[in-house]
Order: C-alpha cells, then structure tokens, then sequence
C-alpha cells in the first residue's frame, strides 16, 4: 500500500540535511498535533443505515489556525490525510500566510450518493467535528471529490450550531452568495500559471509550450483554460476514466462542456485514446500532474519525457521520483508552491468574512500574484545558492519561518 506520509517524511530528511535545524523542531514536525477519527451515521434514500469513516488531522498551528481541505474519495485514509496535511503546513510557510496546516477527509465515493446523502454526510462530519473547528481554530476548503456545495453545508451547520457571529469564516471555497470569495474557484490554477509565468524563463521554456494535464477536474480544468487562453497547446488531458491525446493542441472551451455533459474526457472529437500509463510518457514541454498522489514514482521517472513538470496535484511525485528527475535535469516546479494559489484565495476569503468586505477579481489577482511572484523569488535564489532541487528549497524556506515561529512560542 503506498504511504504517502512516509514520503512526506522522506521529503522532509532529502530537504533539512541541507542546514542546521533544531533536532527538537524537526523531531515535532515529524508528528501531527492532533488526529481524529469519526464515524458518521447517514440514512440512505433506500431506508438502510450506513456509517462513514471520516478524519481531521489537525498537523501544526505554530502560525495560526490549522487550514486545509476536506477530500471525499472512496480510497483516503489516515496516512493520506496527515500527508496532506503535512504539506499544508509547509505550504501555508512557503507563501507567508498566517495559517498553520491541516486536513479532512471521508472514505467516500460522492459520485454514488444522492444529494440529500451527501448534505446528511456533510452535516455529519460538521457536527462531529464542531468543537475543533471555527474561524480561529481550524478551517476547512474543497478538495478532491468536494466544491463550494460541501462548503456551504459545513458553514450553515457550524452556524447552526454554534451562533458564531463570524460563523462564515469556519471554511473557505464557498459559494460567493454564502460568504465565498470571488476567484476562489479558479484560484490554485491561477497560482500555479503566476508561477509558471514567474518561472518560465529561468527554466528555458519557449512559448508556446506544449503541455500534458492529468486530471481534468477543479484544479486541472482551470489550469488548462489559462494555458489554452494564453496560446499555450495543450497535447494531453487526462481524468479518472482515461486519457486523450492530440498532438495538434486540444480545445479546451469545446473539451470542458463535452466533459460537462458526457462526464469525461473520452471520445472527444479530434483526439485520440491513449493508455494512462503511457500519457504520463508524452513527450512535451510540461507535464502537470493534477489529480492524486503518487503518480511519478520510481517505477516511470526514467520514461518521463517533459521538459519540466508542475505540480499541481498533492504529492504527485515520490523522494526516489525526485532524485532521478534532478540527475536527468527535469526541474519540477513543487507542490508547496505550485498549488499555493487555492489556499492563498482562501485566506483571503477568511480575511473578507472577518472584515466584512468583498473584494473585485483586479485586487484578488493583484495580491495573488504578489504573493506567488515574491515565493518564486525566495524560493529560486535558495535554489541557486545551494545547487539543490526546488523542493528541496522550498522545503527550506518553509521550514526556516516555522522554526522561527517555532522558537517564539
Ligand atoms: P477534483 O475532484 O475536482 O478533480 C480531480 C480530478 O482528477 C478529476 O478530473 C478526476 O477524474 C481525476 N483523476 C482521479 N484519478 C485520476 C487518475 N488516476 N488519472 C487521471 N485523472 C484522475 O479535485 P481537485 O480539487 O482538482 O484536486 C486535484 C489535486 O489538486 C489534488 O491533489 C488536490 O489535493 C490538489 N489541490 C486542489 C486544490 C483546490 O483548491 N481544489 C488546492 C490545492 C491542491
């Protein structure tokens, strides 16, 4: 079974070796602070009665409240979560926001379950979870399998039962009518293509790149309409059903509604099927993993064939992954900055529900590309100064503003 947590640990070993940190700081971040297990009853449209396992790992506060998504995906599990939530903690350092790190989940498939289901199984996890969350506590966003729909309901039933008069503020990724930010939706790809943008150069991409997305859903969609916007062809999309291919770039406009109404990529007019194991092997120029964990591992480093890879997804790509693409010269562009846009957009969610103000897309990008523009900037001079991988750096950098934090407290 993989773990992603032990590769979270793994790259935490590949990245601290590099200076000197507190043996005592490294050894607590090596443990989240608080985990929980639920079990949330719900009564199927049926008549029958099933319980749902459900998780909250609450990994390190030391810079404000815990912050990270709740993910509904019938194969999550307690090692997948604390790994997410690991990363949220880093990640959270790495764009300098007062968030520490933290993440949810239920062993769900939320394909198969009725509406009123999922509102029972939402509700269900809120109220079982009520006195560890809240606006200064621990806030929750979307993740896989979950949108602003899941959001809405956790913001009601905390309201419901608590009467916090900043009840709103408990989770971001919200309808923009409950409390939602605008460009919340759109804002981890948004992130990712300011950082791309920054790093295009320095990394000796010519436009227009050719691109390959695995994962064609919040994250990996919006990505490719900002690539195929710009001019960008993007060559290859992929989601859970399987993968499709057009060496001549896809329509991405055409390719969403056909998505929207057949409920996957496959079959789309002028593309071609190919296997999903040989599309992550395409040739091209960037390859953005934006789906799950685990995709680029030891076993298909050597086959990769793109020029750069952007990780939009959590943890797509494994410690031995990572040491093969730094000797073959690959730069991958990590996670812990790639996808920091969504949690970015989300703080700023949190801190207009605090304010009670409602900001325009011009200021929102404005921020964001501020924020993404300036973790690029530290992050490649740490790069540069030491010889080592972007990961690597941005682990450093992440992990120097934790210990200060650390130390402070
Ligand atoms: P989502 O549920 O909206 O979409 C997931 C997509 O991945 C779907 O298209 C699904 O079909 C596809 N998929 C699943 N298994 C696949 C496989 N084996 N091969 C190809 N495609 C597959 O989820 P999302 O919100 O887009 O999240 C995707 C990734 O981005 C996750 O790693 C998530 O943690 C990360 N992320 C999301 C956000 C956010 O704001 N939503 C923020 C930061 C990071």
């Amino acid at each position: 079974m993989p773990n992603p947590f032990e590769d979270a640990l793994h790259q935490l070993k590949r990245a601290s070796h590099l200076y000197f940190f507190d043996p005592d700081f490294l050894l607590k971040l090596e443990h989240p602070e608080r985990e929980i297990t639920v079990f949330i009853p719900v009564k199927m449209d049926d008549g029958s009665f099933k319980i749902f396992r459900g998780y909250r790992v609450q990994y390190n506060n030391s810079r404000g409240p815990y912050k990270g998504g709740i993910r509904y995906h019938e194969k999550t599990d307690l090692n997948e979560v604390r790994a997410l939530a690991f990363w949220m903690t880093l990640k959270c350092a790495v764009v300098g926001i007062p968030f520490g790190g933290g993440k949810g989940g239920i062993e769900v498939n939320p394909k198969i379950l009725s509406e009123n289901e999922l509102e029972q199984l939402t509700c269900g996890w809120t109220k079982s979870m009520i006195d560890i969350i809240g606006p200064s506590k621990d806030v929750p966003a979307p993740d896989v399998g979950t949108s602003s729909k899941e959001m809405d309901w956790i913001a009601s039933e905390y309201e419901k039962q608590t009467q916090d008069h900043l009840a709103k503020a408990v989770v971001t990724g919200k309808s923009i009518d409950v409390g939602g930010s605008i460009g919340r939706d759109t804002a981890t790809a948004q992130g990712g293509y300011f950082v791309f943008q920054a790093l295009k150069e320095r990394l000796g991409l010519n436009s227009p790149v050719r691109v390959v997305i695995q994962g064609f859903g919040n994250a990996g969609r919006h990505m490719a309409e900002l690539f195929y916007k710009d001019g960008h062809k993007i060559i290859g999309i992929s989601d859970s059903k399987g993968a499709i291919f057009n060496e001549n770039g896809l329509d991405i406009s055409a390719l969403i509604s056909y998505k929207d109404q057949t409920g996957s990529v496959i079959g789309f007019l002028n593309s071609q099927s190919i296997n999903q194991d040989r599309f992550l092997e395409l040739e091209c120029d960037l390859l953005i993993p934006a789906a799950l964990e685990g995709q680029i591992t030891e076993t298909n480093v050597e086959a990769i064939r793109a020029r750069a890879i952007l990780e939009l997804a959590n943890g797509p790509v494994t410690p031995k992954a990572d040491d093969v693409l730094f000797a073959c010269g690959i730069p991958c562009i990590p996670d812990i900055l790639a996808n920091a846009g969504g949690v970015t957009v989300s703080f700023f969610e949190w801190e207009q529900n605090q304010k009670k103000e409602t900001w325009e897309i011009e200021e929102i990008h404005e921020k964001l590309k501020m924020i993404m523009d300036e973790s690029v900037r530290v992050i490649w001079e740490e790069q540069q100064a030491l010889g080592c991988d972007l990961r690597q750096a941005a682990f450093l950098v992440a992990l120097k503003r934790l210990q200060q934090e650390n130390n402070t407290k």
